[in-house]
């Protein structure tokens, strides 16, 4: 079976999962279970349009789920299914930021592309974060400057509340030389926001407005 689950959808999964867990700690009432139990494996059969049985029969264990243990090894088991973020070497990153003078590219030997929906990283130096992410079928580049701003926030890709930051982006105004400023609250963390993303939704408003 190929991979099928983008890292948004098995960070669904998860949550679904955590949701079983907690009933079963918390409800003694079968019913209250049962329910549960459906909605858990109705939201993730839900996710995927035109599912295989094979794919279902790999999903539907998740009713089984009774504890921690039982979660993380059903969660394993996904792991080999998931999609793994389009490797992207050096030189296409450089392409796909034409506009910067002097990137620097930090090393991706240990990002974990089957973790991640979007690629970032901050050059400290120049207060500058940049992102890689899949818009329109298309990988495309964003830069910008980012400022922690050491306080929770709810970030504009995740959904979530988390440590966040600006990051503001200028686009070229339609008057020659002006310029349009964009800033959103996204986390500070770009490896926590990758595992709160449980949908694409917010990641492809975030780049429609910002590229
Ligand atoms: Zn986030």
């Amino acid at each position: 079976m190929e991979p099928f689950i983008r890292n948004d959808q098995y960070n669904f999964i998860k949550k679904q999962t955590q949701t079983l867990v907690n009933g079963h700690s918390s409800v003694n009432d079968i019913a209250v279970l049962q329910a549960l139990k459906s909605l858990a494996i109705e939201r993730v059969l839900n996710l995927f349009t035109d599912i295989s049985n094979e794919q279902k029969q790999l999903l539907e264990p998740i009713v089984e789920i009774k504890d921690k243990d039982h979660a993380e090894e059903f969660l394993l088991q996904l792991k080999p299914y998931v999609i793994p973020f389009e490797e992207v070497t050096q030189q296409t990153i450089k392409k796909l930021m034409p506009k910067v003078k002097k990137l620097k590219v930090p090393s991706l030997e240990n990002t974990d592309w089957k973790d991640i929906s979007y690629l970032s990283w901050d050059d400290k130096g120049s207060q500058k974060r940049y992102i890689i992410a899949r818009y329109n079928h298309k990988l495309m580049g964003l830069q910008g400057t980012f400022k922690p701003i050491n306080k929770k926030g709810i970030c504009t890709i995740c959904n979530k509340l988390e440590e966040v930051g600006m990051f503001m982006t200028e686009k070229k105004g339609t008057v020659q030389g002006t310029f349009t400023k964009r800033g959103n609250y996204i986390c500070q963390d770009s490896q926590a926001c990758n595992a709160n993303i449980t949908s694409l939704d917010k990641l492809n408003d975030f780049i429609s407005l910002s590229r």
